[in-house]
This record gives C-alpha cells, structure tokens and sequence, in this order.
C-alpha cells in the first residue's frame, strides 16, 4: 500500500508526487486520462514558484526552454499607459518565465512516479487509519490522499462547489510574430473593445487573448475569423487555431478533511487573466509536500503546521482571485469616456509608489510562499 495516493496528474499532483518522491516517500499517482491532456493552457510561471522548485533542480529545466519576460506595459490606442518592471523586483528571479504547459508538465512527469492512467476516481472516505477511495478499477487504500484533479473533482469532497462565473469570454491562440517583436516584453492592450493581452513565448511565438463578446458566436470558424481581425489590426498575421474560453472563480474555505488533503484548481479557480492559477496549485504542492513527508516518517500528523499551511494557502489563493478579479474587470470594453477613465486609473495603479506594489502583485510577491 502507497503512503499517499495523489489523485490527478495535471501540473500540480505531478509536482506533489516528484516532490513526494524525490523525498523517499512511496507516492501513487493516478489519471483518469489514458494520455497527457492536449493542448497550452497556463504559460507563465511566476517568481515565487521558480524559487519554490529550485532545490529539485526543476527549475534549472524550466529556464532551459522558457522565455524571460522581464516587463509587462499597459497600452491604450498604441500610448503607452505605463510598465511593470519585473527586472526590479529584489527577487532571486527577476521575470516570469513563460512556456506552454505541456511542457512543464512533460519537465514535472520526468521526476514523478509513473502515472497509473486510466483510474477514476468516484468516491472517497475515510476511517481514523486510512483513505479508501473507489475507482472505475477497484477500491485503493493509502493513510493519506490528496485530491488534484483539477475544477471537474471538485464535488468529490466539497459539498458547495459551484464556481462562480464571470459574464466574461475569451478567444486565445498561440502564433509566430515578425521577428521584430520584443521576447522579453508583455502587452496589454486595453482598448475601447475589451482587453487584447499579447505574451512572448518560446521559438517566435506569442501567446494572443482577446476579449470576446458573450453571444458571440462560439463556432471555431467564426471564432477563428474574429481572432484574425483582431490580430490584423496589429498588423500580426494568425497561424494557429483560435479557442474560447469562458472565466470563473472558486476559492474553497478548507483544504483539509482529516487525511484527505484538496490542492490546485480543484480547491481554487482563478480568472486566468492575470495567470496566476497553476503557479497557486504548484506553490500548494510544493508547501505541503515536506509535511506529509514529516507525517509519513514520524507517523504524527503536525497539526499546528498543518493548520498554518491552510489559512496561508487559502489566504493566498483568495488574494490570487480578487487579483485575477480586478484584472477582467479592466479588461472589458468600455465606451470612449470609460477607456479614457480606465487608462487614467491604469496609470495611477502603475505610477510611482503604487507601481512597485502592483509590480508585485503581479508577479504573486504577495502569495504567502514567496
Ligand atoms: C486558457 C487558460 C489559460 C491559463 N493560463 C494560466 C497562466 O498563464 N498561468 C497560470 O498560473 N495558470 C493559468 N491557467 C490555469 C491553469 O491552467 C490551471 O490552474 C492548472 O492547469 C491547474 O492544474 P491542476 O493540476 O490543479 O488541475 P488540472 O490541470 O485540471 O489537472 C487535473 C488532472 O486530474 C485528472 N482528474 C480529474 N478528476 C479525476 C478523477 N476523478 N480521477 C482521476 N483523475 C482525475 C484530470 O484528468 C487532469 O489530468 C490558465 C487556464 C486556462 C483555462
């Protein structure tokens, strides 16, 4: 029988189960996709988190393929509104580093156990010795489970896990960019139509989103069509296929039942404008590993740092949410009186004083582990 069974191989039970591991704790980690989910999602990975995965020399492998944004500016109608300086922050790293998620998450299974895929999880419960869960293959036992499966496992163990959901949609593609453009720079663009967000990304690339209007029409055609005369009035031609997204948010209250633990997007869920919610689930998991170690080897559960551990994440991820809250409401279309109020918000948020915080803030400088 495994000490602790993680349940969901995304990003953040791949880093639990290295972590875990790398740590000699006997961890199994089980999927219920029959192989690595498709496609980018998160793509920036924030100061805290590179810190936080330095030690395991993830980190190192990280950089190797991952572009350095080393400042992020607010533009409305092509001006300049102001910059956030992530090369000032007094941090060991001074940028966000950015890469497609299946690619960190291809960098995290290299250190993981093997993923047993294929293994549903339907049900769990506990006795005071032990964690039973049943599954599409049988029942599995382990003294301690932790639940990463993502927004989609949520009512698994909470009883109240609607999300809240933003009037808000997106459409978002990665594209190649003349080579002209800035690779260390992110853009804002908050224009009298919604926000157009554009983000350096590796070999050329940049990760385009744009606001989309809710009843537009979700069809990937027309979706595509829209994304193409966004991105020509930028003069940037489209090469990849355009998706759409809709935003929401949940922030569970506890992360903690006993012997079952809830981390990442299944215990929280930010907008992803502003893209912070896999660096809160890797900064969960990369916080609580060494107390499950300390569990496991004492066979005492340290109850006070476990507590800590809670009210810090929690706290954390409630700050990410009003963050990632703020940041959709800016972004959304404004007639001209509005943007122009905006932009002049904008430059105050980014101005001198304030400009540090907010410097910070978005790169997670307030997250309880950083
Ligand atoms: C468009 C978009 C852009 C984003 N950009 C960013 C960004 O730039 N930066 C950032 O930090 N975040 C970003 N995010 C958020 C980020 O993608 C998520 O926070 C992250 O993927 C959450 O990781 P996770 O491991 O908690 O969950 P998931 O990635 O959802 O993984 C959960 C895994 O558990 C498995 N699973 C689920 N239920 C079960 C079950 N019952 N039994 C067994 N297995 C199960 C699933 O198949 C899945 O593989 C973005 C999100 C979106 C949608």
């Amino acid at each position: 029988m495994p000490e602790v069974i993680v349940i969901g191989a995304g990003p953040v039970g791949l880093l639990l189960s290295a972590e875990l591991n790398r740590r000699g704790i006997g961890v199994a980690l089980i999927e219920s996709r029959e192989q690595a989910g498709p496609g980018s999602r998160a793509i920036g990975i924030h100061p805290p988190t590179l810190a936080a995965l330095e030690g395991s020399g993830v980190t190192d492998r990280l950089l190797q393929g991952a572009v350095r944004v080393s400042r992020g500016e607010a533009r409305s109608q092509g001006q300049l509104l102001g910059a956030v300086r992530f090369d000032q922050l007094p941090t060991r790293f001074p940028f966000v580093a950015t890469l497609p998620q299946e690619a960190t998450e291809q960098i995290l299974a290299a250190e993981a156990p093997g993923v047993q895929r294929g293994v549903t999880v339907t049900a769990i419960t506990q006795s005071e010795q032990q964690v039973t869960l049943q599954t599409s293959e049988g029942e599995r036992r382990a003294p301690i489970v932790v639940l990463a499966g993502g927004s989609r496992s949520r009512a698994l163990v909470y009883t109240n896990s609607a999300a809240q959901s933003y009037p808000d949609r997106y459409l978002m593609v990665d594209t190649h960019v003349a080579a002209a453009e800035d690779s260390s720079t992110a853009v804002i663009h908050l224009d009298e139509g919604g926000v157009l967000e554009s983000f350096p990304l590796p070999g050329g690339r940049r990760r385009f989103v744009a606001w989309d209007a809710p009843h537009a029409d979700q069809d990937p055609t027309a979706q595509q069509s829209r994304m193409e005369r966004t991105l020509a009035v930028r003069d940037h031609r489209l090469e990849g296929t355009t998706r759409g997204f809709g935003v929401r948010r949940y922030v569970a209250p506890s992360l903690r039942n006993g012997r079952v633990f809830v981390i990442g997007d299944a215990a929280h869920e930010v907008s992803p404008i502003g893209g912070q919610g896999m660096n809160l689930g890797l900064l969960d998991a990369a916080s609580l590993a060494p107390l499950l170690t300390d569990w496991v080897r004492s066979g005492h559960a340290p109850e006070a740092e476990l507590r800590r551990w809670e009210r810090a994440r929690v706290g954390s991820a409630r700050r990410a949410a009003a963050m990632a809250g703020l940041n959709t409401r800016l972004g959304r279309p404004a007639p001209r009186a509005l943007s122009a109020l905006r932009s002049n918000v904008v430059q105050l948020m980014l101005g001198p004083g304030a400009g540090r915080l907010m410097t910070r803030a978005y790169a997670m400088g307030f997250d309880h582990h950083a």
